[in-house]
């Protein structure tokens, strides 16, 4: 549209209108010239040329402004039908909250039609108005039950998740201010999207595998049960070596329930947190105990560099943490080749509020593929499944969730048949862990 106004305003200075002004200026001379040295006639001659000329640069004009008024009405008309035809439901609104735009999607989600709303003014007592209650709480959100802010970019773009549980809506809603070309606010554009049936489909998908977990849990740790205490008991070497393999079969079976219960807690939002200030040096240190049996059952070396400070403190869920290091530990003992070490590092940052945790290892790599699904559910690399068949490819993703609700970072670098180095920072300042509404999962 801006450049069929652009095209309107310079149209008597358009190239092909250079000889149209040359003409009329040699006109208008020979008119004054008439005036002075020629006779009457010749002077009413001119003046004839000059109406015509101004006949023809109206109709041209009318013709020209015909046709972009005609351009603007169709990009209006096309911009308004994809506006009312949009999947997302689009209300605007002046600054003073005067409804300019409702859509058919928005009519369908609010249940009001756009002629009760389009020129009404909107403030929060209309919500005591039970026709206009929902679509308020939409427009005065700390009217809302439930809202988690997702995002404000630079652009002033904010987008945030609205849930309501009678009835159930889940709405992602992404607000816009609309500003004109000399910066002043003419209103706001919210675009929403209604996520309930789709996040209703997540929510029983993960519901199911929570039942089908808890349930297997209960035979699993009977079974667990059983093989201790078979292999305690006086077996020949063949009977032992089954009851070993049966033993170790079963704990690893325990493992991948307990990581999909995990999964599906993070994916409901049940994933609860209980903070609580930890020294990072003497709980890493606790953890590492831990794993030296291990280390040395599968001939890797294990190290712990310690930092130089005395105590390193952060607020920390000590149980969620310890799963991280957990995971990330036997990763590296597992992934790792013959006589291969494993070094556990902490460092605080210089000048900023988090310590780091390094976990490196000098085992099979990743290959550089496969670096950005590493944290997705489900993923194995190849050279993974090659080497250790056992693992459902849920560990790094828990980790991820878990470092991110503590407001940490985590990342990788590797080389394959060199090794892999897991990073991660955790922040020594309380105010920078999240809320506990934004742990739920970034994927919803
Ligand atoms: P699992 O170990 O059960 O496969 P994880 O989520 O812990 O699941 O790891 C996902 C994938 O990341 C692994 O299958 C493997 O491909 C890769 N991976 C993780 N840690 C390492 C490591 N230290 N060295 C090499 N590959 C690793």
């Amino acid at each position: 549209m801006a450049e069929i106004k652009k095209r309107k305003s310079s149209f008597l200075f358009l190239p092909e209108m250079r000889f149209f002004w040359l003409f009329f200026v040699f006109v208008l001379f020979s008119l004054v010239a008439g005036f002075f040295y020629l006779s009457e006639s010749w002077v009413f001659f001119d003046l004839a040329i000059l109406l015509i000329l101004g006949v023809i640069i109206i109709l041209v004009y009318s013709f020209r402004s015909a046709r972009v008024n005609l351009a603007v009405k169709v990009e209006k008309t096309q911009l308004s039908n994809i506006i009312t035809d949009l999947y997302d439901a689009v209300i605007a609104y002046d600054p003073n909250f005067k409804v300019l735009i409702f859509n058919k999607a928005a009519e369908k989600i609010f249940n009001v039609s756009a002629a009760d709303i389009i020129g009404e003014y909107f403030t929060p007592e209309k919500a005591k108005d039970r026709r206009f209650s929902f679509l308020c709480q939409i427009l005065f959100p700390s009217l809302a039950p439930l809202v988690v802010r997702r995002s404000e970019d630079v652009t002033g773009l904010q987008v945030s998740d609205f849930s309501f549980e009678d009835p159930r809506y889940d709405l992602r809603v992404a607000t816009s201010k609309i500003i004109d070309s000399e910066g002043n606010l003419l209103g706001f554009v919210k675009v929403i999207r209604d996520r309930t049936r789709e996040l209703g489909i997540l929510r029983s998908k993960s519901e199911f595998i929570e039942i089908a977990a808890h349930q297997l849990r209960t035979p699993l740790t009977g079974m667990l049960w059983g093989w201790e205490t078979l292999s305690k008991e006086d077996l020949s070497k063949e009977q032992m070596e089954i009851a070993k393999s049966g033993l170790a079969a079963t704990k690893i079976a325990i493992e991948n329930v307990s990581d999909l219960l995990d999964v599906a807690k993070i994916e409901e939002g049940k994933f609860d947190y209980q903070f609580e200030e930890i020294d990072l040096i003497s709980f890493i240190s606790e953890v590492f105990e831990g794993f030296i049996d291990l280390a040395r059952q599968t001939n890797i070396k294990l190290f712990f560099q310690k930092p130089k400070e005395k105590e390193i403190k952060v607020a920390a869920d000590k149980h969620k943490l310890s799963i991280v290091l957990s995971n990330l530990i036997t990763n590296a003992i597992k992934y790792n080749v013959e006589n291969g070490q494993v070094t556990v590092a902490l460092t605080k940052l210089n000048n900023q509020p988090f310590a780091q945790i390094i976990i490196k290892d000098t085992g099979i790599g990743i290959p550089a593929k496969d670096a950005q699904r590493l944290f997705t559910k489900f993923f194995r690399a190849e050279n993974a499944v090659k080497s250790v068949t056992e693992g459902i490819g849920l560990g790094l993703y828990i980790t991820k969730n878990i470092v991110k609700a503590h407001g940490g970072e985590i990342w990788v670098e590797s080389e394959v048949n060199r090794g892999s180095t897991f990073y991660i920072t955790l922040p020594t300042d309380r105010s920078l862990i999240p809320s506990k509404t934004a742990q739920i999962m970034e994927e919803y």
